[in-house]
């Protein structure tokens, strides 16, 4: 697995799809760019996520918010108040780690523990092994579950009565150690929130102390009325943004899964008061078939319902998606009641409320949001794709089998060699379909070298210009993921990619 995600981490560099921020100073801790190939595949994520949300939905509208907002906002909407992870130092080795972290990681070995438990059961029963009754009988394995629950149980419930103190005695009844260097000398836990601030105004007497936005959704409810007015818009509706966001995350090591500045994709739906549950089920089976749509195989995604719940939601699961290293969330499916629109209205003084002419009332609709980081997506996509395969010949070939829909070049156009003509009849078929599709013209190298480069990058297509074009106004096009070759009329190539790359 690990080996797996050094791969992603290499492939993503060599490729030009993730460079380190600011590399020739070492980089900065957490952020990333998007280089040349990344750019693409990024913006088409996005785009398949606003075509599906936005132009699929009549009563779904995008906005563009700004990044800085009134510093109210984030009064209102708690993050002032509540937006902290407890963080730890180690005193030996200086390190700083989030304390429930830890503790998540410890309950991870105990999880590995009952993972060996049951293979070697099943390797002891072979065939009469069922692993449901076993994990439900086995003194031991309830042994490990009981910890787990009773561990996990305790911390949330610490976190919850911000009793900080005993999240750091449970640590050290864990004899939890530093993950780098085993020290178990801890200090004491801090709350530490995660908002990056700066302030609006040149001098000191006027300057303002703003954030910048750690969500998206803000952003949204306060602009649900005048988006409800200006577009005459009925309830139920839905309010779709993309944008960047910005936490102040303690990590290490884990790339573009978690970033001090990311993009959210986010879509708040308002819907009656009493009608949320509803909503809330047909947003989650919504989202999950778009992901299932990119093909990337159903084994490879799960729903996490939660049990405990922020302050702000009566209902919340996440889509959590199998990366190189574990199942993790993806996105987020929350019902988050009336609560933020509520808070505006209390700390603005300003009605947010809908009339609805169908009950002849007035009220605060309900938001079911569905919240999807758009790196992450992107780290989802490129790790499922990134595959090594055994070819008959005995070699391997790295190829990035992208969804044709996301990838960042349709086709690569290659004249067989740099003479006889073929390179102009390559120029002019790219000369054509540019207009329609993002492609590549390369003549560098012997054909075949030309192929595994953009099997690499994650080109669906490979068209060949040779000798019998000049005479048949046919070319090869060579597919990525099963490396056939037909040939096909240079008039019936739009056609072709365009079967292959449509929603
Ligand atoms: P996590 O538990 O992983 O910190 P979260 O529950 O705080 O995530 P939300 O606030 O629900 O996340 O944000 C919605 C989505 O935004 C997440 O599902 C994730 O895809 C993305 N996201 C959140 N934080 C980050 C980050 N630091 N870097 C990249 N993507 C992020």
């Amino acid at each position: 697995q690990e080996d797996q995600f050094k791969k992603v981490l290499s492939h993503a560099k060599e490729y030009g799809y993730v460079f380190q921020s600011s590399e020739i100073y070492d980089g900065l801790s957490a952020v990333y760019d998007y280089a040349q190939n990344g750019v693409e595949l990024k913006k088409n994520i996005r785009e398949y996520w606003w075509k599906a949300m936005v132009q699929m939905h009549e009563n779904i509208v995008g906005i563009d918010a700004s990044i800085l907002m009134h510093p109210t906002t984030w009064k209102a909407s708690g993050h002032v108040d509540a937006f902290n992870d407890p963080l730890i130092d180690n005193k030996d080795s200086k390190k700083r780690y989030r304390a429930d972290v830890l503790v998540e990681d410890y309950c991870a070995k105990i999880e590995a523990k009952i993972d060996k438990e049951v293979a070697k059961a099943e390797k002891r029963f072979g065939e009469a092994f069922n692993k449901e009754e076993f994990v439900s009988t086995n003194p031991r394995v309830l042994g490990y579950h009981e910890k787990i629950k009773s561990i996990l149980t305790r911390m949330a419930k610490s976190l919850e009565n911000e009793d900080l103190a005993d999240v750091k005695a449970l640590i050290e009844e864990l004899e939890i150690a530093d993950p780098l260097t085993g020290s178990k000398n801890w200090t004491d836990v801090k709350q530490f929130n995660l908002m990056f601030g700066t302030q609006i105004g040149a001098s000191a007497e006027n300057s303002m102390q703003v954030y910048l936005r750690p969500e998206t959704a803000q952003g949204i409810f306060v602009n649900f009325l005048n988006v409800q007015k200006t577009g005459r818009m009925k309830i139920p509706f839905g309010i779709a943004q993309t944008g960047k966001a910005f936490r102040n995350e303690i990590v290490a090591r884990q790339f573009i899964f978690r970033m001090r500045e990311f993009e959210q994709m986010e879509m708040q739906f308002f819907v009656k008061p009493g009608t949320q549950k509803e909503w809330y089920e047909k947003w989650k089976e919504t989202r999950m078939r778009w992901h299932l749509s990119l093909g990337m195989g159903a084994e490879n995604y799960r729903f996490h319902d939660h049990e405990k719940l922020a302050h702000y939601a009566d209902a919340a699961s996440d889509i959590e998606f199998k990366f190189p290293f574990g199942f993790k969330e993806l996105e987020g499916i929350h019902s988050r009641t009336d609560f933020d629109l509520k808070a505006h209205e209390e700390f603005s003084g300003k009605k947010l409320q809908y009339f609805d002419h169908e009950e002849n009332k007035s009220y605060v609709p309900y938001v079911v949001e569905t919240s999807i980081g758009l790196d992450r997506m992107f780290l989802a996509v490129f790790s499922r794709a990134l595959q090594e395969e055994e070819l008959d010949n005995n070699t391997t070939r790295t190829v990035l089998k992208l969804p044709a829909v996301l990838a960042p070049y349709k086709a690569a156009i290659l004249p067989l060699v740099k003479k006889d003509g073929l390179p102009e009849i390559a120029r002019e078929i790219m000369d054509d379909l540019k207009w329609d599709f993002n492609v590549f013209y390369d003549e560098k190298d012997a054909v075949g070298k030309r192929y595994r480069r953009q099997d690499a990058a994650g080109t669906p297509f490979c068209i060949t210009v040779d000798h019998e074009t000049l005479t048949d106004h046919s070319v090869t096009v060579r597919d990525r993921d099963t490396m056939e070759q037909k040939r096909v009329a240079i008039s019936e190539l739009k056609e072709l990619i365009r079967a292959a790359v449509d929603m």
